[in-house]
């Protein structure tokens, strides 16, 4: 089955507000097993609604339009739909006393736009919304469905799982689609994607490259008439990229460099302290996003000046020689901040971030060492694209992935 989606209202097109009613239902598809081949934005103009709507008739099987369900002039999916299906408006009384009596409820009289919200038209069913005044609409015809669901992504997730998720499994072949991310770091996204070239032709299940802030992601989506079918079909493209790919991967699905750093220096008792020149406190901030953080992070040091670098512990000598973007100052810098904050293990970043170039290196350049005593050491330098967040970010999830490496072998 094809599924098309149409997010409705003008403050979309506007830049107003984010669309997160699509990526939710985007997700929420292929656990059906449903195809979604086409997302649409389009504003509260009812030709191009319809026009919109036309489109998708002809090219899906299920169209799924949110937002324009209000008692408003501007909400005109409703309208929209009718004209679509040349089919009259009317009253359904059953909705109006539905809506008159959700109005005396709560105290008050029904306004006379809200009637507007009680029409429907022959090939529509309305869906209750259990949190709000806008129904939503199934229309069934031809062998197509246009769900109508409200805009507000509250009510248009209640809708989706409590009314029309349990209504549509029962029509559909009972395909599943899965996905599995693959999260990599330190390889370059043109080399992964030669290493894995013999998956990227096949076609279930599907291999796909994304480059991400954390690394680049390899995406398999399998599809099969059974959960454990498709699941198989993972486990076996999955196995095969372990083999290409190796230490390369560190993780899978949701999993995060800082949470799974955190759980690795916790299983080793082992302590970590930082001091940080170009990320300015974004690695410390990282490693605290997780909760339970202070088990293992003793501290941050930002060290933004040569002067700072110095108060916490770093050779003044070095610095006067080598000045403040080095590999030697980064390993300086983890072994002060291991020391001074009496941890197991330092980590030491800097670098420059940019708009300008420093001490004749340019925008981008980052020196990462880590230090956790006797011969537990690593460093890494990298040139990052100049872009300052990018930069920064890109630093942090290098510490964290040289971190990752290093426990593997402690
Ligand atoms: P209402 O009865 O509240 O008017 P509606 O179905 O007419 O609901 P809209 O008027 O189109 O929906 O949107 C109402 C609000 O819902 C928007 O102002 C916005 O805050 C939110 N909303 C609508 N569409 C989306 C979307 N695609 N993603 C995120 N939020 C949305």
């Amino acid at each position: 089955m094809k599924a098309e989606i149409i997010s409705t209202g003008t403050e979309l097109l506007l830049g107003q507000i984010t669309d997160t009613n699509s990526p939710y239902l985007a997700a929420e598809l292929p656990l059906l097993g449903i195809d979604l081949y086409w997302i649409t934005h389009v504003g509260d103009n009812q030709p191009r609604i319809v026009e919109a709507l036309k489109r998708a008739w002809e090219r899906s099987d299920i169209i799924i339009t949110t937002g324009g369900l209000g008692p408003t002039e501007g909400d005109i999916t409703r309208e929209a739909i009718a004209e679509l299906m040349g089919e009259p408006l009317k009253i359904d009384r059953e909705i109006l006393e539905g809506l008159r009596s959700m109005f005396s409820k709560r105290g008050v009289e029904m306004p006379q736009r809200n009637i507007k919200q009680a029409h429907i038209i022959p090939s529509a069913r309305a869906i209750p919304n259990a949190v709000g005044t806008a129904p939503g609409w199934w229309v069934e015809h031809e062998g197509k469905i246009i769900l109508a669901l409200p805009g507000p992504p509250w009510e248009m997730q209640r809708m989706w799982l409590n009314e029309i998720k349990p209504r549509l499994e029962p029509k559909l072949s009972g395909e599943v689609i899965i996905s599995r991310i693959i999260k990599t770091a330190g390889i370059p996204e043109a080399k992964l994607d030669e290493m894995v070239s013999p998956l990227l032709s096949s076609t279930n299940p599907t291999l796909a490259l994304y480059a991400k802030m954390d690394g680049i992601q390899l995406r398999l989506t399998a599809k099969a008439r059974k959960r454990a079918k498709a699941e198989e079909l993972i486990a076996q493209a999955e196995s095969r990229l372990k083999a290409i790919l190796g230490q390369a991967i560190w993780g899978f699905d949701e999993d995060a460099l800082e949470v799974l750093t955190g759980n690795m220096l916790r299983e080793r008792k082992l302590s970590l302290a930082t001091m940080e020149s170009c990320t300015g406190g974004l690695l410390a901030s990282t490693i605290t996003d997780v909760p339970g953080s202070s088990d293992y992070f003793k501290g941050g040091l930002v060290a933004y000046s040569a002067r700072a670098k110095a108060a916490f512990g770093v050779d003044a000598k070095l610095l006067a020689q080598k000045g403040t973007v080095d590999p030697e100052v980064a390993a300086a810098m983890a072994k002060a901040a291991r020391l001074r904050l009496e941890a197991d293990i330092g980590i030491g970043v800097t670098g420059v971030a940019g708009p300008a170039e420093i001490e004749g290196k340019p925008v981008g350049t980052v020196y990462i060492a880590i230090d956790g005593g006797d011969s537990k050491k690593s460093s890494f330098s990298a040139l990052y694209p100049p872009r300052r967040p990018l930069v920064k970010r890109q630093a942090v999830v290098s510490a964290l992935f040289k971190l990752r490496q290093l426990l593997l072998s402690w």
